[in-house]
């Protein structure tokens, strides 16, 4: 839902990973079992995640593009994406990499729960 941009724009899938680890939220979660309070958490941490990669893209003096084509400095504080086979900042375990959509998406399953 977070990619689908008939309902809301300007989520790509770096930014999704990472506001579905801001939640501690599966990105398996299906939509139709979100609760108020779930509802009100994804769209606290969608604001500051964007207003933090706007910030650290408007302050790059020389922004530039990655491998991944990540632009800007927002690729430092990445807390999930493209860390598969990583430790988990928050509870340790082990970052996996799946596909939902056809899209890569990269999450903790033991402190991302469905
Ligand atoms: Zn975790």
């Amino acid at each position: 839902m977070l990619l689908d941009q008939s309902i809301i724009a300007g989520i790509g899938n770096i930014y999704a990973d990472e506001i579905c680890f801001a939640c501690a939220m599966s990105p398996l979660k299906r939509v139709d079992t979100l609760n108020i309070d779930d509802c009100k958490l994804l769209i606290d941490n969608i604001q500051a995640i964007l207003s933090k990669a706007i910030i650290a893209g408007g302050t790059t003096i020389r922004s530039y593009t990655s491998s991944l084509g990540i632009t800007g400095r927002f690729q430092l504080s990445l807390n999930v994406h493209t860390r598969k086979d990583q430790l988990c900042y928050r509870c340790n375990k082990v970052i996996i990499k799946t596909k939902i959509s056809g899209r890569g998406t990269y999450y903790c399953p033991n402190c991302q729960k469905e």
